[in-house]
C-alpha cells in the first residue's frame, strides 16, 4: 500500500465557504487515520478570479479549526511549491506531451467564433451546444487547419488554447468511494480547455498534474466536482498515469436548512447564520460577511458539527474531539444524500463545548467583555459568575450579555414579572428582608442569605413562592437565571440591600392590586 497522501486544494477566489472547511476536515481526518499526509495546495491559476487576502483567510480559518496541513504553502514540503501559479512550467510540459501524443490540440477560435458556433448549434436544436468531438470539426483548430497554417499562426503570435481531444463514443468509468461506479458517455463531454491563451493551465490540467506529481492517493472533494472527474480520468489515461490515478470520493452537498437548494452566501443572509468560518471583508466592496468565529462559535464545536454533516459514526455518540474523529472516521460512512445545514445543532454543540470549559477559562472571555465595558473585576469573581452562567449560555458573549447584573444594577425590570408578581405583600416582604440584611459584614454566604429570608418570611407569614420572583426581579431585573442565593453571595450584602431599595422605589407606583 502506498502511503496515504491527500490534499485540500482551494482556489483563492474569495472567503472559504464552511463547506470547504468540511472538505478540508474530512481530508485531514482521513490522512491522520491512515498515518498519512495532509497537503494544502493553493489553486490560483485563474487570475481573473484572484481575490486579495483569500489565501491568508484560508490558512487562518484552517488554523483556527486545528486542521493543520503537514505540507503546503506555509508548511513547505518535498513537493514545493504548493501554489500553482509558481508551477507553470510543469503544466506546459504536460500539455505539450498531450499535443504530441495526439490527445490534445491547439485551437485558435476567437470569442466571436465560439459564440457563433453556440448559436448555430442552438438553432439546430442541439440540447447541449458545446465544443466537442463533433463540433470541433467545424472550428479553427489543429484538427481542421493544415500543419503549416497552425505553425504560422503560432509563429505570428495568434492567441490559442490547448484543448483535450475527448473520444467521440466511449464509456468513461470511475469508481467513487461514496457513489460507487460512475459511468459517463464521452459524447456528453466537451473538449475542455487545458491551457488558456494567457499561458496558464485550467483547473483540470493543473489539478491532475499536481495530484500526480504530489503523489496524491485519494481525492476527497465536494460533489460539485464530480462532473469534472471523467475528464480527469481521461487525462490520467492519456498522460500514461492510469496506474497512479487516485481514489475519488465526492462528498455530498451541504443543503439549506429547509432542504431546498445548496447552502450558499445567500442562505446565510436568508436564514440569518454565518456560512463562513470567520468574518470576511470583501476587499472590493468592503462588505462584511459574518463568520462562525466572531459569532461566538468555538472551533471544537464547529469541527464536531461539520464532521457529522454528511458522515455518521454508526453509533449514538455525538460529541467527538478531533482525535476521536480521527479514530472514528471512515469514507464508507459518508452519506450520498445532501446534508441539511442545521444551525440549531451547531448551537447545541457550542453549548456542550462551552460548558465543558473550566470556570477560569471562561473567565478570560468574560474579562475581555468587561474590559471593553471599562468594568474592573477580579478573576475570581469572573470565574464564579461563569460557573453560575455556563449551563445557561450558548455563546461566550452571553457570559456578559446575560450576566451583566453581576456587575451592574438593573436599569429595567422584566415587565411581565412586574405586572404579575409585584404585590404590596411581596414588596413589603422585600423591604423587611433588606432591613434584616442591612447590618453585618459585606460578605454574605448563600446559606446566610437564605436563612435570613426564611426567618423574615416566617415572621410575616408570607409564602416564599410569592417573594422569590420579585427578589430576583429586584436584584437582576430578570425573570430567570441561576440560583438566587448564589447571586446574592456574589453581589454581597451592601449591593443586595441597595438593589432591593432601588427596585422598591422604582416600582412603587406599579403595585399590583389583588384581583386586578
Ligand atoms: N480548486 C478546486 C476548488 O476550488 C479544487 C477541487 C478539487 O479538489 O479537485 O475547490
Amino acid at each position: 500500500m502506498k502511503p496515504v497522501r491527500v490534499r485540500f486544494a482551494p482556489s483563492p477566489t474569495g472567503p472559504l465557504h464552511i463547506g470547504g472547511v468540511r472538505t478540508a476536515l474530512y481530508n485531514y481526518l482521513f490522512a491522520k487515520q491512515h498515518g498519512g499526509t495532509f497537503v494544502l495546495r493553493i489553486e490560483d491559476t485563474d487570475q481573473t478570479r484572484f481575490v486579495a487576502g483569500a489565501e491568508e483567510y484560508i490558512q487562518e480559518a484552517l488554523e483556527w479549526c486545528g486542521i493543520t496541513p503537514d505540507e503546503g504553502v506555509d508548511a513547505g514540503g518535498d513537493y514545493a511549491p504548493y501554489r500553482q501559479s509558481e508551477r507553470k512550467e510543469n503544466y506546459r510540459r504536460y500539455a505539450e506531451q498531450l499535443v504530441a501524443s495526439g490527445y490534445a490540440y491547439y485551437a485558435f477560435d476567437t470569442p466571436d467564433e465560439l459564440e457563433a458556433m453556440r448559436q448555430r448549434l442552438k438553432e439546430a436544436r442541439v440540447a447541449q451546444p458545446q465544443y466537442n468531438a463533433i463540433s470541433r470539426m467545424t472550428m479553427k483548430n489543429a484538427l481542421t487547419l493544415s500543419a503549416d497554417e497552425v505553425q504560422s499562426r503560432i509563429d505570428r503570435g495568434d492567441p490559442y488554447v490547448v484543448r483535450l481531444k475527448t473520444p467521440r463514443k466511449e464509456e468513461v468509468r470511475l469508481e467513487d468511494s461514496i457513489r460507487g461506479w460512475v459511468l459517463v458517455q464521452s459524447s456528453t463531454l466537451d473538449d475542455k480547455i487545458l491551457m488558456k491563451s494567457d499561458g496558464m493551465p485550467t483547473y483540470h490540467l493543473a489539478n491532475v498534474v499536481d495530484d500526480y506529481l504530489m503523489k496524491i492517493t485519494h481525492v476527497i472533494r465536494g460533489e460539485e466536482w464530480l462532473p469534472s472527474a471523467p475528464t480527469h480520468v481521461l487525462l490520467y489515461r492519456y498522460l500514461g498515469w492510469e496506474e497512479d490515478m487516485p481514489q475519488f470520493a465526492h462528498l455530498p452537498l451541504l443543503l439549506n436548512p429547509d432542504g431546498n437548494g445548496k447552502l450558499s452566501k445567500r442562505s446565510g443572509d436568508r436564514f440569518g447564520f454565518p456560512v463562513y468560518p470567520a468574518n470576511w471583508t470583501d476587499p472590493a466592496s468592503g462588505e462584511v460577511s459574518p463568520g462562525f468565529r466572531e459569532a461566538g462559535y468555538l472551533p471544537e464545536a464547529v469541527v464536531n458539527f461539520l464532521a457529522l454533516l454528511g458522515w455518521n459514526p454508526g453509533s449514538e455518540q455525538e460529541l467527538f474531539t478531533l482525535d476521536e474523529l480521527v479514530n472514528a472516521f471512515s469514507l464508507a460512512r459518508i452519506n450520498k444524500a445532501g446534508a441539511k445545514f442545521d444551525i440549531e445543532k451547531a448551537q447545541w454543540f457550542n453549548q456542550q463545548y462551552l460548558k465543558e470549559k473550566s470556570d477560569e477559562e471562561l473567565a478570560t472571555y468574560l474579562q475581555t467583555y468587561l474590559h471593553q465595558e471599562g468594568i474592573d473585576s477580579s478573576d475570581e469573581k469572573a470565574a464564579i459568575v461563569c460557573g453560575l452562567m455556563k449551563e445557561r449560555v450558548t455563546f461566550p458573549q452571553e457570559l456578559w450579555t446575560s450576566a451583566r447584573y453581576f456587575y451592574q444594577s438593573p436599569q429595567q425590570y422584566d415587565e411581565k414579572t412586574v405586572n404579575k408578581k409585584w404585590t404590596a405583600e411581596a414588596s413589603d416582604a422585600l423591604g423587611a428582608y433588606a432591613e434584616a440584611l442591612a447590618t453585618g459584614l459585606d460578605a454574605l454566604s448563600g446559606e446566610q442569605a437564605k436563612s435570613t429570608l426564611t426567618e423574615v418570611l416566617e415572621q410575616r407569614a408570607v409564602k416564599i413562592g410569592k417573594v422569590m420572583p420579585v427578589l430576583r426581579l429586584a436584584l437582576t431585573g430578570e425573570s430567570g437565571g441561576p440560583d438566587l442565593m448564589q447571586i446574592i453571595e456574589v453581589l454581597g450584602r451592601g449591593e443586595t440591600v441597595e438593589r432591593i431599595k432601588n427596585a422598591r422605589q422604582a416600582l412603587e407606583g406599579r403595585i399590583k392590586v389583588s384581583g386586578s
